[in-house]
C-alpha cells in the first residue's frame, strides 16, 4: 500500500501519519517527490484501520499496490530515480553512462591501458572483475584484492568511477573499499542473504538480471536491497537463457521499456554478456542506447585474443572507439548525451 500525501502536507502531518503506521507494527519507506511525499507501507495491512487512516490530515490518497514489488514500483516513486556513483557520475539522468573495461583485471598494464582508452572515449566508469564467478572452477578466478587495488589506481588516474563484482557477503567490505558501485552478478541475483546485506552496504548496487529470471523476479530481487535500506539500485539487462544458441544469451532489449514502465529504477544494458560475440556487441549496444537505456556496460581488452576471460566478446580498443562515436550520435538524436571524451 502507498500513501500519497497532500501537496501542502506539513512535516508534522507527515510525521504523524508515519507514526500511526509504525505504531501498528508496519514499516514505512518515505520518498519525497517534486510534488508529493509518498509513503510506502510494507507489512500486514490488516493491522491498519484504512478508513480512519485515509481521513488523517495530510493524506490525499491511499492506493493498494497490486505488484509484489512495492518500493521498486513506479506507483511508489513516480519520478525516475537517479543513482549517484562516486563523486561525479549520476545514472538515470540525462547522460547515458558508459561503463567499460575488461571482464577481469589481469594485471596493472592492461587495466591502465583500458582505463586510459575508456576515459579518452567518454566512458565514466571502469569495470573489471577481481572476484570472478566462473562456470568452471578451473577457469581464471581473478586477482582478488590485488586486482581491486590496480582497478582503483587505474580509475583514479583517469577520472573514472569503479564498478566491480561482489560474490559473497564477506566480500562486500573489501570490494566496497575500492569500488564505487557493487555489482551483483547474474548468478547471484537470487542470493537473498547477499541482497539483504547489500541493503546495508552504503554503496550503490548494480543488479544484473539472473540467467533465467523474469522481469518480476528481477524486480523482487531489487526489492530485497531497497527494503533493507539501500535506495541506490541500478538494474542491468545482460541477456537471458532461451532456446537460441546462436548467441551466448538472448539480450532482452524489451526489458528496457518494460522496466521503465514498471519501475523508477535506472536500467543499463550489458550487450557483451548478452551476445557473447564481439561482432554482435556493437549493434546491440547501439540498440540499447536507442531503446532508452540509462547506460551500457561493455567489455574491452587491449588484446582480446589473449584475454583470460570472455575474450571472444571483448571489443578491441578501436572497435570501442567506433562504438562510442556511434552511440554519441544516437544519444543526441534521442535527447540524451554521452560523456565527453578526453
Ligand atoms: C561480468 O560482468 O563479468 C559477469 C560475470 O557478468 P554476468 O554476471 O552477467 O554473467
Ligand atoms: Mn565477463
Amino acid at each position: 500500500m502507498i500513501i500519497i500525501c497532500e501537496t501542502k502536507a506539513t512535516e508534522t502531518q507527515i510525521k504523524s501519519i508515519q507514526k500511526v503506521i509504525e505504531d501498528s507494527g508496519l514499516k514505512v519507506h518515505r520518498s519525497d517527490g517534486a510534488e508529493h511525499t509518498v509513503l510506502g507501507v510494507v507489512g500486514d495491512r490488516s493491522r491498519l484501520d484504512i478508513g480512519a487512516f485515509s481521513l488523517m490530515p495530510g493524506v490525499r490518497n491511499v492506493v493498494p499496490v497490486s505488484s509484489p514489488f512495492k518500493l521498486a514500483s513506479r506507483e511508489f516513486h513516480p519520478e525516475d530515480t537517479t543513482v549517484p556513483v562516486g563523486d561525479t557520475v549520476v545514472v538515470g539522468g540525462p547522460e547515458v553512462i558508459v561503463m567499460a573495461g575488461p571482464c577481469a583485471v589481469e594485471g596493472r598494464e592492461m587495466i591502465e591501458a583500458s582505463a586510459s582508452l575508456a576515459a579518452h572515449c567518454g566512458a565514466r566508469v571502469l569495470r573489471g572483475g577481481a572476484f570472478k564467478p566462473r562456470s568452471s572452477p578451473y577457469s581464471y578466478q581473478g586477482l582478488g584484492v590485488e586486482g581491486l587495488k590496480m582497478l582503483r589506481a587505474a580509475a583514479d588516474g583517469n577520472g573514472l568511477a569503479v564498478v566491480s563484482e561482489v560474490m559473497t557477503i564477506e566480500q562486500i567490505d573489501i570490494v566496497g573499499q575500492y569500488a564505487d558501485l557493487l555489482q551483483v552478478g547474474a548468478r547471484n541475483m537470487q542470493n537473498y542473504p547477499l541482497l539483504t546485506a547489500l541493503g546495508k552496504a552504503g554503496k550503490p548496487v548494480l543488479l544484473k538480471r539472473g540467467i533465467s529470471a523474469t522481469i518480476q523476479e528481477w524486480l523482487m530481487s531489487a526489492e530485497y536491497i531497497l527494503s533493507s535500506g539501500n535506495p541506490d539500485v541500478i538494474l542491468c539487462e545482460r541477456g537471458i537463457r532461451t532456446f537460441e544458441t546462436a548467441t551466448r544469451n538472448t539480450l532482452d532489449l524489451s526489458a528496457v521499456p518494460v522496466i521503465k514502465s514498471l519501475s523508477h529504477l535506472p536500467i543499463i544494458v550489458d550487450p557483451s554478456h548478452g551476445v557473447g560475440n564481439r561482432r554482435f556487441v556493437v549493434p546491440m549496444a547501439r540498440a540499447a542506447v536507442a531503446a532508452g537505456a540509462d547506460g551500457i556496460l561493455v567489455e574491452i581488452h587491449p588484446d582480446p585474443e589473449k584475454a583470460l576471460s570472455d575474450g571472444p566478446q571483448s571489443l578491441t580498443f578501436e572497435e570501442f572507439e567506433g562504438l562510442m562515436n556511434r552511440c554519441r550520435i544516437i544519444g543526441t538524436t534521442i535527447g540524451r548525451r554521452l560523456g565527453k571524451g578526453r
